[in-house]
């Protein structure tokens, strides 16, 4: 049977170590505020924004919390994000996603001061981590190499595979993983779905990130591997899953996360985690 990855717990030290950093800032008259942008009243977003708020609390982030209405302009949430980028409170400015569809995202996301992008989505962030800088990453990259570094999971030299390409996890775990001296092979929907299970089989390091309830199976994965699964999708009977079958995967993996209680909680830490990065970094502490 498979290692079982506890995200949750592993997400609750991360927190803990956030808020050390955060009270010791604080003594050193430098704030660690988060400003958290939400524009509509889309219920999933509501409810990401309020457990990074209450994530806040607990690690004693101030936090600035932005409701904005649906009809909202892009002149309005643009001046905002501007007004946020120079106040000197705010050390992380995070506009939830979606947007509603009048908005560009594109331009929102550039227009966030690079030193406050605690999502890592900043194309200079995102070019940073392509030539290898040191910068802003996103946060769900971010906490699943925090997760090979608390399993004592080394990706040099091993084979890992990507399931998804995305600009904010498939893309940059790639590049992460590469940094870490993995050869790397990224699957998309243009991968001929006859060669995916031949893939996966070659991954020492599985990451599923393709959005597609339990599309990967045990057979797909190689006996013994570390399998991540990125996934938050539901089940025929609406129940939250992954994007891998846990159930006949856990039976060949070396390791394994689960759907819920893996990457979604670390995500959410690695965002308390990039905020004091931010705050440090404007201050010179790193
Ligand atoms: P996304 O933007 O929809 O990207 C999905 C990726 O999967 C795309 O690159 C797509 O390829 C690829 N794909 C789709 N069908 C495929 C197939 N049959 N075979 C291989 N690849 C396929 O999704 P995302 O934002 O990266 O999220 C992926 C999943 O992770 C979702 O379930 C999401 O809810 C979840 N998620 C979880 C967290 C967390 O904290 N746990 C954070 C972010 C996302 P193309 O590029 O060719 O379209």
């Amino acid at each position: 049977m498979a290692t079982i990855i506890d995200g949750k717990a592993l997400a609750a030290t991360t927190r803990e170590r956030a808020a050390a950093e955060v009270t010791k800032l604080a003594a050193q008259g430098i704030a660690c505020g988060l400003a958290v942008i939400l524009v509509g009243d889309d219920q999933g977003s509501a409810t990401y924004v309020r457990a990074k708020l209450r994530d806040c609390e607990q690690c004693g982030i101030p936090s600035k919390d932005y409701k904005l209405p649906a009809e909202t302009s892009q002149e309005e949430l643009m001046e905002l994000v501007g007004q946020l980028n120079a106040d000197n409170e705010v050390a992380g400015i995070l506009v939830q996603m979606p947007l509603p569809k009048h908005l560009d995202e594109e331009a929102v996301v550039a227009a966030i001061d690079p030193k406050k992008d605690v999502d890592g989505f900043h194309p200079e962030n995102l070019g940073k981590l392509v030539r290898g800088l040191p910068g802003l990453r996103p946060c769900t990259p971010a906490g699943i190499m925090e997760m090979f570094d608390a399993y004592d999971i080394d990706p040099a030299g091993k084979n890992a595979v990507i399931v998804g390409r995305s600009s904010i996890v498939g893309k940059p775990m790639s590049l992460m993983l590469l940094a870490k001296n993995a050869t790397i092979s990224v699957a998309h929907s243009h991968t001929d779905p006859r060669e995916l299970a031949r893939i996966c089989q070659s991954a020492d390091i599985l990451v599923a990130a393709c959005g597609i309830p339990k599309m990967i199976k045990g057979p797909w994965i190689k006996p013994g591997a570390t399998v991540i699964d990125v996934g938050m999708d539901r089940d025929e009977n609406g129940k939250l899953c992954g994007d891998v079958d846990f159930a006949s995967a856990e039976l060949v993996a070396g390791a394994i996360t689960p759907v819920p209680g893996g990457v979604g909680p670390m995500t959410r830490a690695m965002l308390m985690s990039n905020v004091v990065l931010a705050a440090k970094a404007q201050h010179g502490l790193l």
